[in-house]
């Protein structure tokens, strides 16, 4: 049997290393969250972010212009958060809806507040190798590679899938770690090909178990990244989740088939449970690093 990468066990393992230095500092680390309008799925993910923040003792403050907001006073918003000496981090919690012009207000949070690391300026560090906020969902895939110590150095690692969010950013931490890495995506040629020379395979594609056992070299560590659900139970019972889907009406499936993964893989990390818990924890570690950063700045 492969070996569980367990996001739950790493996630608690990041809180409880941030515990000591959150008590350490000499105000309470501050998180602004920006949750325009009133999508559902947003809002439960900046619940649980909010809830992440109470458990840890950072202060977080939630703010929700309408889905009627203009660019123009969303960039106010974050000027404002901006100036604010309690606050360490904001968030902007995308996607923002679609009159708004989602890379300016991106961009027009400061860089030492951009508790997400997708600022352009922190994503030149990280190419540059200097310590910044890094994104969250691939920095929680590097902690998890390393709870578990797996070597990186020298492997080859596959990412297949180029977002700002997580391809890119993922492919540049494994080299900042000595892999030997290669990005895939919608226009690779042969990608099962690609997959299978990798010894650390990276699957953030968003296409509901679409890497099978011809994409996985034996032995090969699997990180599976996508989030789907799965409404249909003839595919549910196929892909080995009738349980689930009986006991919910519905399952959720990675990128990574999980019936194939267990027969070929060393290590996977599973969905659920795996990279999910990670993101919100990353964030976490990101928001006291700017605190630290601040309070010890003056
Ligand atoms: P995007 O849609 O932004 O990017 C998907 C990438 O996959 C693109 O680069 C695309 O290529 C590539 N791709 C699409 N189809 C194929 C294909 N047939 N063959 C090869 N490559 C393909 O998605 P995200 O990066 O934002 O997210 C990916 C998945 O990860 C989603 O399921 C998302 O829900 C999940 N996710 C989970 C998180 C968590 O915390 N667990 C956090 C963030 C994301 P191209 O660029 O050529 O179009």
């Amino acid at each position: 049997m492969p070996q569980i990468l367990d996001g739950v066990e790493v996630r608690t393992q990041i809180l409880l290393g941030l515990k000591p230095r959150v008590e350490r500092l000499k105000r309470p680390p501050g998180l602004a969250v920006v949750l325009v309008g009133e999508d559902p799925a947003s809002q439960q993910y900046v619940r649980n972010k909010i809830k992440a923040c109470a458990e840890l003792g950072i202060y977080s403050e939630k703010l929700t212009p309408p889905a009627s907001t203009t660019t123009e006073e969303l960039l106010n918003l974050i000027e404002s958060l901006n100036r604010r000496p309690d606050i360490d981090g904001i968030l902007v919690q995308m996607p923002l809806p679609k009159q708004i012009d989602s890379r300016k207000v991106l961009e027009a949070v400061a860089p030492d507040k951009d508790a997400d690391g997708f600022h352009p300026t922190n994503v030149g560090h990280l190419v540059a190798g200097r310590p910044a906020p890094r994104a969250c969902t691939p920095a929680g895939i590097i902690e998890m590679l390393k709870y578990y110590r797996i070597p990186l150095a020298g492997t080859r690692a596959v990412v297949v899938g180029r977002s700002d969010i997580v391809g890119k950013p993922m492919a540049l931490m494994l080299l900042a770690e000595s892999a030997t890495v290669t990005v895939c995506h919608s226009r690779t040629v042969d990608l099962a090909q690609e997959c299978r020379r990798a010894h650390i395979l990276v699957a953030a594609i968003g296409k509901p178990a679409m890497i099978t056992s011809e994409f996985i070299a034996p032995g090969a560590i699997v990180i599976d990244v996508g989030t789907s659900r799965i409404t249909d139970a003839a595919e549910a019972a196929r892909l080995g989740l009738a349980e689930q889907f009986a006991s919910k009406g519905s399952a959720w499936v990675g990128d990574v088939n999980p019936v194939d993964v267990k027969r070929v893989a060393a290590a996977y990390s599973p969905v659920p449970g795996g990279v999910g818990p990670l993101t919100i924890a990353m964030l976490m570690s990101n928001s006291v690093q700017l605190a630290e950063r601040h309070t010890c700045s003056g």
